[in-house]
């Protein structure tokens, strides 16, 4: 790869460990292109992944590499001592490459759709007031959600927001959706199914309300208003986010890194 671009976190720490893959990168006649990069390396967290990912989604062939300064992430294959070597391996290695879809939401808004992508989840909550939502599996009524919102996640998504509310963790090669509930009301008047549903990745979840005024949806770092808005679709995108693997990192080592 020729083309690189390199997402630091705010920090010092990270920051002169940004600087240092640059000049390694330059002094090796690679170029630091934001317009059009091959390869994006991301140096901070889990979180500057995200940042870096929908930054560059709009390049469908980008790649993403991630160093962590802080533990292991599920993102990132390198921990803030290896950076030399994670040099080495973008000067010298071939990866291999390891794609993840992206969650859709389809939010209609009298006759028009906007489409946002996300790598973690997709979520609609309002905190302000008790959120009804009539949730729709397949075209299928499934219940009427009472409580503060609903969260869907992707395996990638699952260690994040999702686990916080007690969803279940999916191991990379499970591809599916997962639908977890915010602060749900279970009482005598109002019941709806309470455990974590994980679904196909190609089943269609579609979130509807009367009222979702005050609710906001979430896709990742970023929000929007749905107060107008009457119906949400979420389904598996299309689009892939691709990550560069140069080395195997077990997945039990990253879980355990995780607390
Ligand atoms: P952020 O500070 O960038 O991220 C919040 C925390 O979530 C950080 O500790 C981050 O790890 C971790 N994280 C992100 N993606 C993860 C993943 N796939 N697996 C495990 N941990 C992950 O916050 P932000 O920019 O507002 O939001 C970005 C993401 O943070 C959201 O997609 C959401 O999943 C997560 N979040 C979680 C909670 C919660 O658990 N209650 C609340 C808000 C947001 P690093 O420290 O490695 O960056
Ligand atoms: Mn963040």
């Amino acid at each position: 790869m020729q083309r690189f671009y390199i997402v630091e976190k705010e920090d010092l720490g990270s920051r002169e460990l940004g600087q240092k893959i640059r000049t390694a990168l330059i002094s090796h006649h690679k170029e630091i292109d934001e317009n059009n990069p091959q390869c994006v390396v991301t140096v901070g967290g889990d979180g500057t992944f995200l940042h870096a990912v929908h930054k560059f989604k709009h390049i469908s062939e980008v790649v993403f590499v991630g160093l962590h300064t802080g533990t292991l992430g599920f993102f990132t294959n390198y921990e803030k001592d290896e950076v030399d070597t994670l040099i080495d391996h973008l000067l010298n290695q071939t990866p291999v490459i390891e794609s993840t879809h992206l969650i859709e939401a389809r939010i209609t808004h009298e006759q028009t759709v906007t489409i946002l992508e996300a790598l973690n989840e997709v979520r609609i909550e309002n905190i302000v007031r008790t959120q009804e939502i009539q949730v729709y599996i397949n075209q299928e009524l499934m219940e009427i959600f009472r409580g503060n919102g609903l969260c869907v996640s992707g395996q990638a998504g699952s260690t994040a927001y999702n686990r916080s509310i007690g969803g279940a963790i999916i191991v990379p090669g499970i591809d599916v959706l997962q639908l977890t509930e915010i602060s749900g009301i279970h009482n005598k008047a109002y019941q709806s199914i309470r455990s974590p549903l994980v679904l196909p990745k190609d089943t269609s979840i579609t979130l509807i309300s009367d009222n979702f005024k005050g609710a906001k949806i979430l896709y990742d770092h970023h929000v929007l208003d749905l107060d107008d808005v009457s119906k949400v679709e979420i389904i598996t995108s299309t689009k892939k986010v691709n990550m560069a693997r140069y080395r195997p990192t077990s997945y039990i080592k990253r879980l355990h890194c995780l607390f």
